[in-house]
């Protein structure tokens, strides 16, 4: 990966975004990608669509969600302490001693998830704490003050920026999916060199966290013939997962195809013969019904439309630093480049007659 594009990454990941609040990260995407596409359109939702070739009939959409998990506040007490609710699947078991930042009309203001120290545990055993029982200490003496700069209904983000660990490993809360996104912009730049002659929707999706609908509106719109969700799935390279329950997959051994019952047939097998023609490292998971990613709508609007799944392995999902390796990145848009050009040049593929 290149440092710009590694600056790209950087930026998406540290911007917050929790669904319903995506504005700021979609304005980093626009900006990057128009420096190589122009006609791009932002929907009454936040969907943002980057068109190549718009005078093109066969269109293929390949989609990323740019919204991150988080809180919302629903309570301040008396002593100006603040209470949540979730925005998506967050781990409550996670939240106590991380850096909290509350998205207010005014801008961040910083906090701490509280946690009782064990100092003050009367007995050594600790349990996870229930929802109520967490709060946010954002430093306020009481109510009064604390009101003075948070509001009923500001989002929070919870957990850590961009960071590199050793190697190809990198770590940040939001991989899920800043990552998807940020493939989208890659595959879309590296299409705007190619002769082709598909119309190509890269799609930066909303509130997919929340019940997966920015793509479904996005889709039912664009009423692409193909669409493509990149997201993130569950590696299972952490101790004391099992294999038999979970499959076997790994950071470093490349991005995920997935197999199913949604997933349209064809799509998956040229996705698979692409791998294995230009030589991709690639890994296989399953759906049994059901992605889990914006795979799912999409493949349900109008008509019904051809899906398939490009997934990169991550570890710690929803947690406040998930993990990853930029080496499946890499190949995840090498890959689904060669998958479009491949789309692209065997456009009868689909045919059902
Ligand atoms: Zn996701």
């Amino acid at each position: 990966m290149t440092s710009k594009e590694k600056d790209f990454l950087e930026r998406l990941t540290n911007e917050a975004g929790p669904s319903g609040y995506e504005d700021s990260v979609q304005e980093i995407w626009k900006k990057e990608v128009s420096k190589f596409c122009t006609n791009i359109k932002k929907d009454i939702h936040s969907n943002i669509t980057a068109t190549l070739n718009p005078q093109k009939d066969f269109s293929i959409m390949i989609v990323g969600h740019a919204d991150e998990v988080g809180l919302i506040v629903n309570y301040i007490d008396d002593k100006g302490y603040l209470y949540f609710e979730s925005i998506g699947g967050v781990d409550q078991s996670i939240l106590g001693s991380q850096r909290a930042r509350i998205l207010t009309e005014k801008g961040i203001i910083e906090g701490v998830f509280g946690q009782k120290s064990l100092h003050l545990e009367e007995e050594k055993t600790r349990k996870i704490p229930k929802r109520h029982e967490v709060y946010i200490d954002i430093g306020a003496k009481d109510k009064k003050e604390a009101s003075k700069h948070v509001m009923i209904g500001d989002p929070i983000i919870y957990g850590e920026d961009f960071k590199f660990l050793l190697g190809d490993y990198v770590s940040a809360r939001c991989f899920d999916n800043r990552i998807g996104v940020f493939i989208v912009a890659e595959a879309l730049r590296r299409l705007s060199t190619k002769k082709i002659s598909s119309k190509i929707y890269g799609v930066s999706s909303v509130q997919e966290e929340t019940g997966v609908w920015g793509a479904r509106n996005a889709a039912y719109s664009l009423k692409p013939t193909i669409a493509i969700a990149i997201d993130v799935m569950a590696s299972t390279d952490v101790p004391n997962v099992l294999k038999e329950a979970y499959g076997d997959f790994k950071l470093g051994d490349g991005p995920v195809i997935r197999r199913g019952v949604i997933a349209n047939k064809k799509v998956t097998s040229k996705m698979i013969a692409v791998a294995k023609k230009k030589k991709h490292k690639y890994q296989i998971d399953i759906e049994n019904g059901f992605f889990g990613t914006d795979a799912d709508p999409i493949s349900k609007v109008r008509g019904g439309i051809a899906v398939g799944g490009l997934e990169i392995p991550t570890r710690y999902l929803h947690s406040s630093r998930e993990v990853l390796n930029l080496k499946d990145v890499d190949t995840a848009i090498e890959l689904l480049t060669d998958i479009i050009l491949e789309f692209d040049r065997n456009k009868k593929f689909l045919d059902i007659n």
